[in-house]
């Protein structure tokens, strides 16, 4: 998948080379095209911004510049502008952008971008999340994060894609590692017995759990299975006897 991204700040897209992502990279099944719109400048100043018509506070990207930039990446590419305005991302939004072989990413600063370039070049805007951030380059490496783990070659593990939370509309639940006993916390006996069944069956209920506890507003939403709803009344019936 090409990543195409229009930004002031395209030094903040180096913190991608870690990890997962950075894998993705060196293994070239993302590539990330750094776009500094400074180089657009249509003025001696260097500058791509203006003030706004009509007055007002703050500073606005100027049609121009971006136009170029855009020129530059477009082609078949879908284009992004990251921007509080933005329909909320999530999971499944991320999922779908992952089929994509090329997108573009604009990255607003000051009060965000000339309405023309949305209204004749954007194909979608899009929220991280409502509040407001000072430029669009986080909410970018956000989405670039995301939409990474949704490709199938990438974590490799086809499996902790699909376990992942939200994937399929819960959370994922508790994890443990060693030690069995951390000052005075066990691990639950039934991960310590090595029988794989009451693991998952545990896992299932688990994740169940966590998400009527956590997300409310998830849970209502969820179609439980009949064996799914047993092991959820078992689950909290344990919990009410232990007294936790
Ligand atoms: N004045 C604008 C408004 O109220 O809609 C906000 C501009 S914000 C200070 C500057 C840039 O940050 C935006 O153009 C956008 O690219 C980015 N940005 C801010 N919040 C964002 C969010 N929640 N999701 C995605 N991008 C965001």
């Amino acid at each position: 998948m090409k990543i195409n991204i229009i930004s002031l700040f395209p030094e903040i897209f180096e913190s991608l080379q870690y990890g997962v992502v950075g894998k993705a990279i060196s293994k070239k099944i993302i590539s990330l095209n750094l776009v500094d719109l400074k180089e657009f400048s249509t003025n001696k100043y260097g500058s791509v911004d203006d003030t706004p018509y009509g007055g007002g506070e703050g500073m606005v990207i100027s049609p121009e510049p971006l136009h170029s930039a855009l020129k530059q990446t477009k082609g078949k590419s879908h284009v992004i502008y990251l921007t509080p305005q933005g329909e909320l991302f999530d999971q499944k939004k991320s999922k779908k952008l992952s089929k994509i072989d090329e997108i573009t990413l604009i990255c607003g600063r000051y009060e965000g971008i000339d309405q023309r370039i949305i209204d004749n070049f954007v194909d979608e805007e899009i929220s991280i999340g409502d509040y407001v951030l000072s430029g669009g380059e986080i909410a970018g490496c956000v989405l670039i994060d995301s939409i990474s783990r949704n490709i199938q070659e990438v974590l490799g593990n086809k499996e902790s894609l699909e376990n992942d939370s939200l994937s399929d509309g819960k959370l994922k639940g508790h994890s443990y590692t060693r030690p069995e006993n951390f000052l005075g916390a066990k691990v639950p006996d039934v991960l310590l017995s090595g029988n794989h069944a009451q693991i998952a069956e545990w896992r299932i209920a688990n994740s169940l759990w966590t998400t009527k506890q956590k997300r409310p507003d998830l849970f209502k939403d969820l179609q439980l299975s009949e064996k799914e709803m047993i092991l959820l009344r078992e689950y909290e019936a344990r919990i009410v006897k232990s007294g936790e």
